[in-house]
């Protein structure tokens, strides 16, 4: 069975969040099962510059009037799954993220940079693709792949089946109407039952309309999005959709993820040698500036700095939280005013607080290796995939009953705790108070040394490696083929 990949992050390739480690670790654990992918991602110059053995495949021309185009084939690296990149200068050799600038503004251009990834998509399917290779289905991710299924249908394209993953409903490429034909897709197609949303055109949406079927990276986020609070007012759509909507967790790739081998480290550990732990966590008090201080219960936060992560309830709930004797440390990047927050709040309390306002791979396994606990108060999480990886670091979650937290956090409670099932602290309500009492809780179970060694011991024994989840798309795929 082939399957062709296409989203607009991949780890090692590129990566701004969760997606990226599931377009890396999701195609190399379908290959251990037997399916055939391979990856289609844009051009970016890191890209371009991480992709093993690359040869040019194809000259595309310039199928959308936005620049000429060549497709370039190479192997991911780690994994060897074979990557096609679209080398288009013109719309993706440029320095800054994929989605933004330098300063945070979305590229003027984002329309043609993603329309272009999904032409190509769409044009493999194709009869008359410059390429032998043709998927069997085509699994798109995200907005930023939404269109491929729209091009298939506007082609009459049938002989391939197609699945859309929503990774985060939030982002939903909305472009002016106007955009349509200069991404050349018909009129017809900009209706209520179309690519429409409320007089603009969304990528996501088309997405959602036109595949064939539809997952989400959680059970619960797949229930959430069928309603108005969680819904981004495509909730109506989605539920008419449920028949073909699913929801398959994520997994986290135990090769990256490994406090035994992580590299990143100041000492690697073994789970069964959790005591261990507390080198990291001297290392990392010294390296962030924070007094060594081995008792004081020390939470980390590796995330975008935004409101939909709750990372205002963290500042809110601050004061009780460093009343309670614990120390922050803070990694992420996003809206300015929180970024200013914390700053601000490590600037003035540095013997409770840090915060490193930018992207770390290695600082990211650094955190989940010497903290005590990780905390992501999300409002709304599709999956998150740094509670896994906490997990199996030793370093217990406090979360927010949401999505992927509420399928993948159990909340110490007496029966969790004797049934060996604790894994975290959760809370119900997304407001600082209700955050303020899980944190009690939290740094309450901490202060038992016995309590919170089980609760270690049972966070390290949760098993989210990507297998199951695999299997899981295999027989999505599978539901796909001509019988
Ligand atoms: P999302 O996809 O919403 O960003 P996830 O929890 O699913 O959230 O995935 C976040 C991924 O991005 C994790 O691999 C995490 O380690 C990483 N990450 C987030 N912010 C940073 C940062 N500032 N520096 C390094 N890694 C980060």
């Amino acid at each position: 069975m082939r399957v062709l990949f296409v989203t607009p992050e991949a780890y090692p390739l590129i990566k701004t969040g969760g997606l990226a480690d599931v377009g890396g670790a999701l195609p190399a654990a379908l290959a251990e099962i037997g399916v055939e992918p391979r990856l289609l991602v844009p051009g970016y110059p890191e890209a371009m510059a991480r992709a093993e053995d690359p040869a040019e495949a194809a000259n595309l021309g310039d199928p959308l009037g936005a620049g000429e185009a060549r497709l370039i084939e190479a192997r991911m690296p780690g994994s060897g799954v074979p990557v096609w990149l679209i080398d288009c200068p013109r719309l993706y050799d440029r320095p800054g993220g994929p989605y933004q600038d330098q300063d945070g503004n979305d590229w003027p251009d984002n329309a043609w940079r993603f329309a272009l990834l999904n032409w190509v998509a769409a044009g493999l399917c194709r009869g008359d693709s410059p390429l032998s290779w043709r998927p069997d289905v085509l699994h798109a991710n995200d907005w930023q792949a939404g269109l491929a299924a729209a091009y298939l249908r506007d082609w009459k394209q049938t002989g391939v089946g197609t699945v859309f993953t929503i990774h985060n409903l939030a982002y939903q490429g909305l472009f002016p109407a106007e955009t349509l034909p200069t991404v050349r897709l018909p009129w017809s197609m900009f209706g209520i039952d179309g690519l429409e949303y409320y007089g603009q055109m969304s990528f996501l949406k088309a997405g959602i309309f036109y595949s064939d079927r539809i997952t989400t990276v959680s059970p619960t986020y797949a229930r959430e999005i069928q309603t108005s609070a969680q819904g981004c007012g495509l909730e109506g759509l989605l539920a008419k959709r449920a028949p073909d909507l699913k929801g398959v967790l994520n997994g986290a790739d135990y090769g990256v993820w490994n406090p035994a081998t992580d590299e990143h480290l100041h000492q690697p550990y073994r789970t069964a040698d959790l005591a261990a732990k507390a080198a990291n966590k001297q290392a990392l008090q010294q390296e962030l500036g924070l007094p060594a201080d081995p008792a004081a219960p020390l939470l980390v936060i590796i995330s975008r700095l935004n409101h939909h992560k709750g990372m205002d309830l963290v500042l809110a709930a601050l004061p009780a939280l460093l009343g309670m004797g614990a120390q922050l440390a803070v990694l992420g990047t996003g809206e300015r005013g929180l970024e200013e927050g914390f700053s601000a709040v490590a600037r003035r309390r540095p013997d409770k607080v840090a915060a490193v306002i930018g992207y770390s791979e290695p600082l990211a396994h650094r955190l989940q290796a010497g903290g005590d606990m990780l905390l992501m108060p999300s409002r709304s999480e599709p999956c998150g995939l740094t509670q896994i990886y906490a997990m199996r670091y030793g370093t217990v979650p406090v979360v927010h009953a949401t999505g992927g937290l509420a399928d993948t956090v159990n909340d110490c409670a007496y029966d969790t705790l004797m049934s060996g099932t604790a894994t975290g602290f959760v809370f119900h309500h997304a407001n600082a108070d209700a955050l303020h009492t899980c944190l009690e809780r939290a740094i309450a179970a901490y202060r038992k040394p016995e309590q919170w060694g089980r609760i270690r011991a049972n966070c390290v024994r949760q098993d989210f490696g990507w297998r199951r989840s695999a299997e899981r798309y295999r027989a999505l795929y599978e539901t796909l083929l001509p019988t």
